[in-house]
């Protein structure tokens, strides 16, 4: 058990008013975790303190080489007034796996899920409760040596702040349209693709200017070797169903692996729908849509748990999926993995975490 010392606020800020749309990641709430950590003396100092500015030497190691690990979930607030988490054990195991690929010191888990549960606890109030809103959690833990030497550091310190977010799709899902790049790459096997961390989002954002620049929302990446087997989306994971079968692409080292694609494909096995983890490539999704049998295509993240996609372009071919409507499927997944997150559907799954 981790012993957490608490500095309330003495100057609580006013609640957002119930018709604040809550744009992603604008607003903070009044407090935050912090913890620190130091060769020879581990994880110390467990706090939640106001949510403030935090005080770094210019000379801080994060700032010049990256070293950065980060997470993201959410908390709900369910109708009967329990306040859950979502597969919070996967984001705790996700976040040692990418400390680990980047040398910064592991978190226990036990006490990475008490801070969680206490941070939010202690902001239980700034759970909005309207349709599709939640609290975003973002834990992540930064290098603080004043050094500028390249090495892993000495040493760190852990946070965890929380923001009230709103529905993602405020008037229902809406089809997104994506452009799938073919000059840039995000990844490559061997790289930090599969760790969560601030470099592969600075290696992104050349493309996503461009992307939103011709109109596209968001990037698919192709693989960085061959250019031609599909990876992820900007900060989704990708599915396609072809001819009845739900297809996306392996765990292959340079994809970041989602908690939701994780719940997506344990739903389709429980439905008894056919679904594959395989290399999948462009040409066979243009053959897809040139046939017709590209039935449906979605990315999988945190923030809108199910996007679903309503056109994909790829060098000069512009492909429709669903002529730009919601996909069944998308929606059926949706519909499942957020009743279960609000607690309206049986658990069966057993992936919410109660906080309180
Ligand atoms: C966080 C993230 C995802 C989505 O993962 P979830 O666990 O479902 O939120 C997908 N791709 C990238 C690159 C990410 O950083």
């Amino acid at each position: 058990m981790l012993n957490i010392r608490i500095e309330k606020t003495t100057t609580p800020k006013v609640l957002p008013k119930a018709d604040n749309p809550l744009k992603f990641g604008t607003i903070f709430t009044d407090h935050m975790f912090v913890m620190n950590y130091e060769t020879g003396r581990g994880w110390h100092d467990a706090r939640i303190v106001p949510y403030q500015p935090i005080s770094l030497e210019p000379s801080a190691m994060v700032f010049h080489y990256g070293q950065e690990m980060f997470e993201g979930l959410k908390a709900y607030k369910a109708e009967d007034g329990r306040i859950l988490l979502f597969r919070p054990d996967k984001n705790i195991e996700r976040a040692n796996k990418t400390n680990r690929r980047i040398c910064i010191p592991e978190i226990p888990e036990e006490d990475f899920l008490q801070a969680l549960k206490a941070v939010v606890k202690m902001d239980e109030t700034w759970i909005p409760d309207k349709p599709g809103t939640s609290l975003y959690i973002r834990p992540f833990v930064i290098a603080t040596d004043p050094f500028l030497g390249v090495r892993p550091a000495d040493t760190y310190m852990f946070l965890i702040i929380l923001s009230p977010v709103g529905a993602y799709y405020p008037e229902g899902l809406n089809p997104v349209r994506i452009w799938i790049e073919d000059e840039y790459v995000r990844a490559v096997k061997g790289g930090i693709g599969e760790a969560k961390t601030g470099g592969n989002y600075v290696a992104s954002l050349k493309s996503q200017v461009k992307a939103h620049d011709e109109g596209y929302s968001q990037v698919l990446w192709l693989d960085g070797v061959e250019r031609k087997y599909i990876e992820e989306v900007g900060a989704m994971n990708i599915f396609f169903k072809i001819n009845g079968t739900v297809i996306t692409p392996k765990l292959n080292g340079s994809i970041l692996p989602s908690v939701t694609r994780d719940s997506v494909i344990n739903l389709c096995k429980y439905w008894h729908l056919p679904v594959e983890e395989r290399r999948i490539s462009i040409d066979e999704i243009y053959e897809a849509h040139k046939n017709g049998t590209l039935e449906e295509v979605f990315g999988t993240g945190t923030a809108a748990v199910i996007s679903p996609v309503g056109q994909l372009r790829w060098e000069e071919h512009i492909m429709k999926v669903k002529d730009g409507d919601i996909g069944e499927f998308s929606q059926k997944f949706y519909d499942t993995i957020t009743g279960i997150q609000l607690g309206k559907i049986e658990d069966k799954f057993n992936w919410t975490a109660e906080v309180k």
